[in-house]
């Protein structure tokens, strides 16, 4: 049988918010089993407490935010994304700002975290949702769609029509969530140089830098340490959709094939997987096979 997870003790971690520029600091505590992922503002009085939760969703044009009325906090793909590889079901994020910090652009930091204060099993099994049948979304030249599988795959294509970048697609079979961690994680977030000007006019990528983004000039990878992976952009999509995806609240058994998508088609995914309860189911995996090395974090 494979039981929900959250951590051992708090962990604590600061950085700055990619887009705000803000300094912030977050701890994650333990949570209760069924109780899934919550973020705290504790910078607002009253406190906002809400679900990581494709309800709660705000706005997807730069980054995922989430949050109510009472406060919303953004870019928190990356952190679902380290929840997610580390198989933590159960976590309470308290954060002191607006967005989560950028780390280095990637998930790895934050799975680097989760796993140095360990991880602790919890007595009620853990729930995956089984996808049953196919949906397909489709808007402009973007497409996205998910499918039955006897695993979590994904097919992520981008196409950028930019020299650096161009296509690039990549298939993963996330087996288990650990191979996540190690073909996924570290691939960091990305921008265009030409773009900076706008977006910062804007109040985006205030703190954006070549520590925490790859930046892409006219015919060149600004940064001086090149590429972590010579497809690093659409790794990093891929990296953006498990972490959006797991604002279902449990892993996906089924596969995601996804060309030009971002954050806004992912959230048309997901709201169309709500409104069709036919199309998936909830299930544990103690009637299946193998179930320990489906559902195995990296040590
Ligand atoms: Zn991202």
């Amino acid at each position: 049988m494979i039981f929900q997870q959250t951590i051992k003790s708090p962990v604590r971690f600061t950085g700055i918010g990619l887009h705000s520029g803000a300094n912030v600091k977050v701890t994650v505590q333990p949570a209760a089993v069924n109780s899934g992922i919550r973020f705290i503002r504790t910078d607002i009085n009253p406190m906002a407490l809400f679900q990581a939760s494709v309800n709660q969703i705000k706005d997807t044009r730069f980054a995922t935010t989430i949050g109510t009325q009472a406060g919303t906090i953004s870019t928190v793909e990356h952190l679902m994304a380290a929840f997610f590889s580390t198989g933590i079901d159960n976590a309470v994020v308290q954060i002191d700002g607006p967005e989560i910090p950028a780390m280095d652009g990637s998930a790895y930091p934050f799975i680097q975290y989760l796993k140095n204060t360990g991880l602790s099993r919890q007595h009620i099994e853990k729930k995956y949702i089984n996808i049953l049948k196919k949906i397909e979304i489709t808007q402009d030249d973007k497409c996205i769609a998910i499918e039955p599988w006897d695993h979590f795959a994904l097919d992520v294509e981008v196409d950028f029509k930019h020299p650096v970048i161009s296509k690039q697609k990549i298939s993963v079979d996330l087996m288990t969530p650990c191979l996540f961690e190690k073909q996924i994680s570290k691939a960091r977030t990305f921008g265009f140089f030409h773009e900076v000007d706008f977006l910062k006019k804007n109040g985006l990528a205030r703190g954006g830098s070549l520590e925490n983004a790859v930046v892409v000039g006219d015919d060149s990878i600004l940064n001086p340490e090149g590429l972590r992976y010579p497809d690093e952009f659409a790794r990093h999509k891929a990296l953006d959709l498990v972490g959006d995806m797991y604002l279902l609240g449990h892993p996906i058994i089924g596969k995601i094939t996804a060309y030009k998508s971002g954050h806004t088609m992912h959230q048309s995914l997901m709201e169309a997987l709500k409104r069709d309860v036919s199309a998936w189911e909830l299930i544990t995996l103690s009637a299946i096979e193998d179930s320990e090395t489906i559902s195995s974090a990296c040590l």
